[in-house]
């Protein structure tokens, strides 16, 4: 049996890699569990430009990687793996994963957001083959096209201003005529001259063959429908920011939960003793990297105390 961990987290983004610094740092024996990158999704972001104390705006996949040698340095153990299951009712919980099962007497769940898909056939065919949902990842190979991006939060509008930076033109195509964008993000796009819209509208239809070659664009209040292809007769390029879903499909009947998020107190804690939840996965009213990172701290300092009292 391998051994048992003070702590468990699940989830390296900011959330996570907070709550391993700090459990570390307070001599808990403490792994960190993540099947991806650090950062999550913080790492598909450009440029971090509103975390207080970094003037010089970073990207998001290097801030990732400090807090993990952060974490590590203090003595945090990193394990790169998939979860199967979790079963967290016990007084020591168990998390078995593609290498094994690992037990705690505490788990923090820091397993964040997944990006929402659009719900039309083929999406998941030309996942990768004209279908993005990280600009860090697939901007650069986009240099002096026409992409698209879909949505109209601060994801998409920054994410949009950020390809323009390989793309010559960006269409962004929002389903109502206003963004939800903080108004300085707006600001920002409207001034870029190869920022573009299409207002009223959202995607209808994909079709390629082996990638994505069109897609059909409805708008909402006309009803007419476009079909749109590449200018220069290549594959499409189309990212997606229409928002995020909670990763809680592994938890879903174990824990309280209000419309798939996770519902703590301000100690982080969830409806099962021993095991918090801090970041995006749970009910509250910003998600933000500072909120994610704060929660962490409190999640890991919650952890500690639930430790010491049940000794
Ligand atoms: P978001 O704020 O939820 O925005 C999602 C956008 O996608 C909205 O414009 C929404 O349209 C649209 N949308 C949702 N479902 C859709 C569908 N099925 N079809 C077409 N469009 C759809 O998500 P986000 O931009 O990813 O941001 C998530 C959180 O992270 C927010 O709290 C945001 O403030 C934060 N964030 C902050 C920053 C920053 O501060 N710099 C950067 C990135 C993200 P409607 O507007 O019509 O609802």
């Amino acid at each position: 049996m391998n051994k048992t961990y003070d702590v468990i987290i699940i989830g390296a983004g900011p959330a996570g890699l907070s709550a391993g610094l700090y459990a570390a740092r307070a001599k808990l024996s403490t792994l960190i569990i993540e099947k991806g990158i650090d950062g999550g999704q913080m790492s598909g972001t450009q440029e971090i430009a509103n975390y207080p104390g970094i003037d010089d705006p970073i990207a998001g996949m290097i801030l990732g990687m400090k807090m993990a040698n952060q974490a590590k340095e203090f003595g945090a153990e990193k394990l790169l793996s998939d979860v199967l299951k979790m079963k967290l009712d016990g007084e020591i919980k168990e998390i078995e994963t593609l290498d094994g099962t690992f037990y705690a007497k505490a788990v923090i769940l820091t397993m964040g957001n997944k990006p929402r898909p659009i719900g039309v056939e083929n999406e998941e065919k030309f996942q990768g083959r004209g279908l993005s949902y990280c600009v860090t990842c697939d901007g650069a190979f986009y240099q002096d096209r026409h992409v698209y991006v879909i949505g109209g939060g601060d994801a998409a509008v920054e994410e949009a201003i950020s390809l323009t930076k390989f793309a010559k033109k960006v269409t962004i195509i929002h389903r109502r005529d206003e963004l939800r964008a903080a108004k300085s993000i707006q600001e920002k796009a409207f001034a870029n001259p190869k920022v573009a819209f299409m207002w009223d509208s959202v995607v209808e239809s994909l079709h390629g063959e082996k990638s994505l070659e069109s897609m059909v664009v409805k708008n909402v209040k006309t009803g007419e429908t476009t079909t749109v292809t590449d200018d220069d007769g290549l594959p499409l390029g189309v990212f997606l920011y229409i928002g995020f879903l909670p990763q809680t499909d592994l938890i879903e009947n174990q824990i309280n939960m209000d419309r798939g998020y996770i519902v703590t107190d301000e100690n982080m804690e969830t409806s099962i003793k021993g095991v918090y939840a801090a970041g995006d996965i749970r009910v509250k009213p910003l998600r933000q990297v500072v909120t994610a990172v704060s929660d962490g701290a409190i999640a890991a300092v919650s952890v500690e105390k639930y430790l010491e009292e049940n000794k």
